[in-house]
């Protein structure tokens, strides 16, 4: 069977359960870039008995609505190649508009060296991008040992620096009494009640999902704890949901009544990130 065989019939076994198909061709072009093949060269060619026997374990993965991120057992963020598993929440294109919105921010903002921290790091996509992206010291935390653990293994493979602290949203910096110049923050914002995409819900960790009732509960928390650790001079940035604007703002200025808030859309135009800025020159 050749490449292009074997990505034919995963297509049409996709296609028959609804699933995108166009995971028949990213899967295999992610195996064979793995070996460092080009499979545009050889998608005629055989293909190797032990290549086809992953794809299609992957693909029977992929047949019963598994993300492609969890069957490879990575995502790409910001160029870099970010280990997953089930224990993580899979890295998002929004969340990288909203790290590159902090990059500039802190390029206007703040002198040279920054100290960031990023609550709820789940595969530490944020942070690890941050520390490499910014002359910055980078502390992350979040509550499950087992993202934690994908979190340390990232910063190793991608040779970065964050420390990194287990613990509830910013009790960690709290309790070790640090102070931070920018806070980032992609909280589970999903409503209780609102419906979620199957694959998101059966393979996602809920922990990294669901914000309570009306989705900010988390918000609340940080924003009550970011009083402690942040300093006179600071910046914070959320991810958000798109719904969230005016209840979101209203939460920030009922504890920052000076802050300046802004909100900023994702590349789909809905409503996707908020940065407040205290005693910047914004
Ligand atoms: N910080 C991670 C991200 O932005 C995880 C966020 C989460 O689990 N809610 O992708």
């Amino acid at each position: 069977m050749t490449y292009q065989q074997a990505i034919q019939i995963a297509k049409e076994q996709l296609e028959a359960k609804h699933i995108y198909s166009g995971f028949a061709f990213n899967y295999m072009l992610e195996l064979t870039q793995l070996q460092d093949l080009n499979l545009y060269l050889i998608k005629d060619e055989e293909i190797p008995t032990s290549l086809l026997e992953v794809y299609q374990q992957g693909v029977i993965r992929l047949l019963n609505d598994e993300p492609l991120a969890y069957v490879l057992g990575f995502e790409w963020f910001y160029g870099r190649r970010f280990k997953v598993n089930q224990d993580v929440l899979i890295p998002r294109q929004e969340t990288e508009e909203l790290i590159s919105n902090v990059i500039m921010d802190m390029d206007e903002l703040f002198e040279d060296h920054c100290v960031i921290a990023d609550v709820g790091t789940g595969s530490g996509n944020c942070a690890i991008t941050l520390a490499l992206e910014t002359n910055s010291q980078v502390i992350a935390t979040d509550i499950s040992f087992e993202a934690l653990e994908v979190a340390k293994e990232n910063n190793k493979l991608l040779e970065s620096n964050v420390t990194f602290f287990q613990g509830d949203m910013g009790q960690p910096l709290i309790d070790n009494k640090l102070k931070v110049d920018v806070l980032v923050c992609n909280p589970p914002y999903i409503l209780e009640d609102e419906e979620v995409q199957s694959s998101v819900l059966t393979y996602e960790p809920h922990s990294a999902l669901f914000g309570g009732q009306d989705g900010l509960k988390y918000y609340r928390q940080i924003l009550d704890e970011a009083k402690f650790f942040l300093n006179d001079k600071a910046m914070m940035a959320f991810e958000m949901g798109f719904s969230q604007q005016d209840n979101l703002r209203k939460e920030i200025l009922k504890r920052y009544p000076h802050a300046k808030v802004s909100f900023k859309q994702d590349i789909s135009g809905k409503d996707r990130m908020c940065f407040v800025y205290l005693n910047t020159v914004y």
